[in-house]
């Protein structure tokens, strides 16, 4: 069954940027303005911030429509997992979406391919939805192996999933050498990635069920420069970082959507 309707869906990451009252006050302003100018109807929008804001941001979106996300998830229910964090106890902290196998964990905390599929199976199984973060680093890219990178981690971390239904999965192609630089890449060359992902989906997903993927662009987005990613390079949004940590500047790229 399809998941409808589909709204273009702008997911930030706050990373370890901000404290849990700074986070609290973030979400709450945000709510302010998605409410006031009824965004729940012209896009989806997903906060993510870190672990020990969960609770508190969850309780000042309550009733808004802003949907929780968490930056990170542990492929086990319980156990002797030192400084891990449940699929089962995100949800009971009421986060719907989860990023999985974002470049800087792949980078500093060694997460491979094979844990992040353990991941996005585990998210999937607990009725999560993970937001898989694939994209090339400034050598695989000289060295002309991107597309190849991006089916790679594609076909890995989506390997043996399937949706239940009305499930969705979310990838984020985001090119690791321009995220938090400031220069995003050409909303071509995001097109261009999306494809590759597409393509990819398709040989890991019956057809039936890519209706309920969405393919995101990440890297230096803006708000200057969000509208060429959502409308020209046609893809279903967008993954923020930086720009997403400041109130105005937050919603001056939101309300490109209305
Ligand atoms: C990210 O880290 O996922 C990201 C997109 O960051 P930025 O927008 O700051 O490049």
């Amino acid at each position: 069954m399809p998941v409808q309707p589909s709204l273009p869906l702008v997911v930030a990451n706050w990373k370890m940027n901000l404290s849990q009252a700074e986070s609290v006050l973030l979400a709450r302003a945000l709510r302010r303005t998605y409410v006031a100018d009824k965004m729940v109807t012209r896009l989806e929008l997903v906060l993510c911030p870190s672990f020990p804001a969960l609770a508190g941001v969850a309780t000042a979106l309550k009733g808004s429509g802003i949907k929780l996300g968490a930056q990170d998830v542990f492929w086990k229910t319980a156990g002797p997992y030192t400084g891990e964090v449940s699929p089962e106890v995100l949800k009971e902290l009421g986060v719907t979406y989860v990023l999985v196998g974002h470049s800087e964990r792949r980078q500093y905390l060694g997460e491979t391919d094979a844990m992040v599929q353990q991941k996005v199976l585990a998210a999937l199984a607990a009725g999560l939805t993970p937001v898989l973060c694939v994209g090339e680093t400034y050598s695989e890219r000289t060295s002309g192996r991107r597309e190849i990178v991006i089916a790679q981690e594609v076909r890995t971390g989506l390997s043996g999933a399937s949706l239940a239904a009305g499930q969705r999965v979310v990838i984020a192609y985001e090119p690791v050498w321009v995220i938090g630089s400031g220069q995003a890449v050409p909303p071509s060359e995001a097109q261009q990635a999306s494809r590759v992902v597409r393509e990819t989906l398709l040989e890991l997903l019956p057809a039936s069920e890519l209706s309920n993927t969405a393919v995101l662009y990440g890297g230096s987005v803006d708000p200057s420069n969000i509208t060429s990613y959502v409308q020209e390079s046609k893809l279903q949004g967008v993954l923020v970082g930086g720009a997403s940590l400041e109130a105005k500047r937050f919603i001056s790229l939101l309300k490109r959507f209305i």
